[in-house]
């Protein structure tokens, strides 16, 4: 149910985790919170980034392209938020560079932008390492838990604790993924987050 008020919050947003995409005017200055990327195949589709899911994804049967995304927590530490920044794989070369020298992104400051500055102009992304004695890095959320939110994927259709896959694949089970999507009785706990808008980058 809704919670409505007629007084002003004191605080506009409720803690939680912000999709960020590079934007087009300025670049976004950030330090990895996260050890690893985490990857995934995504279309364009119904107006909205959307998660493949194949072998029965409704995207794929339809001919649409799928292009890889990236995802990662980060701190931006002028503002100290801590959110999950989404570019394409295309653009994240520098981090497997990076992964190839160290052996985790955590403490990785990056700075992404737009050389066009234009809204879905290609990103550019350069590292470089920062002296993590001088900050205090926040434990990273989980990432795949997030975006399963920002998908409305039930989290219940992903298994977070698989030793033996810690890159699980969502469930393919459109049926299953689908009744749980829109079955009030297994929806998301509200902690969630601010699920973005939704567009390419
Ligand atoms: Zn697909």
């Amino acid at each position: 149910m809704p919670n409505w008020t007629n007084d002003l919050p004191d605080e506009m947003t409720r803690p939680g985790f912000r999709l960020v995409r590079t934007p087009p005017d300025r670049p976004l200055r950030a330090v990895a919170t996260a050890p690893q990327l985490q990857i995934c195949w995504t279309h364009w589709w119904t107006g909205r980034t959307r998660p493949c899911e194949k072998p029965d994804c409704e995207a794929c049967n339809a001919g649409a392209p799928a292009r890889a995304h990236c995802y990662l927590s980060a701190i931006d530490l002028s503002t100290h938020e801590h959110f999950i920044f989404e570019c394409t794989a295309k653009a994240a070369g520098p981090f497997a560079e990076w992964l190839e020298n160290y052996p985790s992104l955590r403490g990785c400051h990056f700075t992404a932008y737009r050389p066009k500055r234009r809204r879905n102009a290609p990103v550019e992304i350069h590292c470089r390492p920062i002296d993590l004695a001088t900050i205090n890095l926040p434990t990273p959320p989980d990432v795949i838990q997030i975006m399963a939110i920002v998908w409305h994927i039930p989290t219940s259709a992903i298994d977070l604790d698989d030793p033996d896959n810690p890159h699980p694949e969502m469930k393919t089970d459109r049926k299953t993924v689908d009744q749980m999507r829109f079955n009030p009785a297994d929806a998301v706990s509200p902690r969630q987050t601010n699920p973005g808008n939704g567009e390419p980058s």
